[in-house]
């Protein structure tokens, strides 16, 4: 038994960011049962044979160099009131103040045939060694369930290795969740291009076989021909160790405030595993994302340093790459602030560079843009070229909570290789159009 000032337990991006942020100022213990931590975004990669797969597994030194411990264990029991931690190796750990940030696992849908060989979801390393195991040993046909960005960057990932690759989802469009319809239909029409079977509006109700994989069954009936399907179809918080305690947790995670603190004194949260509102509407919403552990991470951090900072929400700003075109979205989809705003929306569509330049390639954008209070809500990108940035420009004028008048006056810069001719700006345009649409 030892006994941490500060016990972290899960050593993914938000319980790294925190042993980073924190170093040796205090006596840190951080658990996780894995033998890696990984970098998850890049497993895709390494299937598409785009990155040797050593690539994706961080060292221990990642959080080892900052003086902490680590425990390669899982907890299995917290007993908060005597601030000790159980662990599956049979270990006790005490703690001064306890951070979870277990993050959250796969959902496997509650549908018959979840047992047959073949059917995984996609998230850990042992995952992606099943997936490379199988895509060697000759597979022939994939069906990738859900057509967010996981599932989009997998199925492409598979159909490069020329495996017949079918991608399916209950959403009558890719990347529901990011992009609206008239956005996404080009990414669509470029997965078919790619030779992807995109199956939209269909539900996945059964997965056939005796003893491994046969078929999937869609809610019309058809059955596709797959040996091996794989689940992307949203993330639940890994929280359930922790069921029967004092802890507050809700649908999508464990309930904590600004500062990440939850219910119980000297415990926090962050990442995957807590339940978070959106910046944009106080509303719970979704934010799994890489990007929300960390800035959840850096936010408590800094409060366990004697900081006084508070966490602002998910914007969820966040992009892919569909073949060709580079895709992203930030704050609310025009459906989803429909709900709750009265709307308009504003496109604007030039070149990545100045179109005289023999490589400029196409780039639209669009803002949604709250009626009443001209602020931008938010908005989306499709371009030939990599997009994060431009993404992150939108979410800094959601966040920020900017209205289009302000964006009249934003001043850009403008380069041959690297942006449309001076008169113009992307954001600017679309915000002019808005502004249009206001005033008519
Ligand atoms: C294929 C894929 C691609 C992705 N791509 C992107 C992307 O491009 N951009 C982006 O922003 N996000 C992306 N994400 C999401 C991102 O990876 C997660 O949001 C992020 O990992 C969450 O970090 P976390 O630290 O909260 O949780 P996790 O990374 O899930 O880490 C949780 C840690 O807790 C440990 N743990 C769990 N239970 C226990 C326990 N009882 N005891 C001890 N340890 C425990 C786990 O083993 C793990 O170490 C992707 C995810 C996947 C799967």
């Amino acid at each position: 038994m030892k006994n941490y000032d500060l016990l972290i337990i899960g050593g993914g991006p938000a319980g790294i960011t925190l042993t980073k942020n924190i170093k040796n100022k205090r006596d840190i213990g951080i658990m996780r049962p894995e033998d890696h931590s990984m970098i998850y975004c890049a497993m895709p990669y390494v299937i598409e044979d785009l990155l040797p797969y050593e690539k994706t597994l961080k060292t221990d030194s990642i959080v080892t160099d900052t003086g902490a411990d680590l425990i390669r264990d899982l907890a299995v029991d917290i007993n908060f009131e005597n601030k000790t931690v159980k662990t599956a190796k049979g270990d006790q750990y005490d703690y001064n103040e306890l951070i979870i940030a277990t993050g959250a696992d796969p959902i496997l849908p509650p549908i018959a045939g979840t047992e047959l060989d073949g059917v995984m979801t996609f998230k850990s390393e042992d995952d992606l060694k099943k997936i490379l195991d199988t895509v060697n040993s000759g597979v022939e046909n994939v069906s990738v369930v859900g057509a967010g960005a996981i599932g989009i960057e997998l199925a492409q990932a598979l159909n490069e290795k020329g495996i017949k690759t079918n991608l399916i989802d209950m959403m009558p469009t890719v990347l529901p969740n990011m992009l609206d319809p008239e956005i996404a239909e080009a990414a669509e029409k470029e997965l078919k291009e790619l030779g992807i079977n995109l199956y939209l509006d269909q539900r996945v109700v059964e997965l056939k076989g005796d003893s491994a994989l046969e078929a999937v069954m869609l809610d019309n009936e058809e059955e596709i021909a797959s040996e091996l399907v794989v689940f992307a179809v949203g993330m639940k918080p890994n929280v359930d160790f922790l069921k029967d305690s004092d802890l507050e947790i809700a649908a999508d995670g464990i309930l904590v405030n600004d500062k990440m603190e939850t219910n119980i004194e000297d415990v926090y949260a962050a990442g995957d595993c807590v339940q978070f509102e959106s910046g944009i509407t106080d509303e719970v919403i979704s934010g799994k994302l890489a990007t929300n552990a960390v800035a959840m991470g850096r936010v408590l951090a800094a409060n366990l340093l004697d900081g006084n900072r508070s966490y602002k929400g998910f914007y969820n700003g966040a992009a892919t790459k569909v073949g060709k075109f580079y895709v992203g979205g930030t704050g609310l989809t025009e459906k989803l602030a429909a709900e709750k705003y009265e709307i308009v929306t504003a496109q604007s569509e030039f070149k990545t560079a100045f179109p005289i330049m023999p490589f400029a390639k196409d780039v639209k954008l669009k803002l949604i843009v709250n009626k009443a209070d001209r602020r931008v809500l938010g908005g989306q990108i499709i371009s030939g070229e990599p997009v994060t940035d431009k993404v992150d420009k939108i979410t800094m004028t959601v966040q920020y909570g900017l209205n289009v008048d302000q964006l009249l006056d934003f001043n850009y810069s403008a380069q041959p290789y690297q942006s449309f001719y001076p008169a113009h700006n992307l954001l600017v345009k679309a915000a002019e159009e808005a502004v249009k649409k206001l005033d008519s």
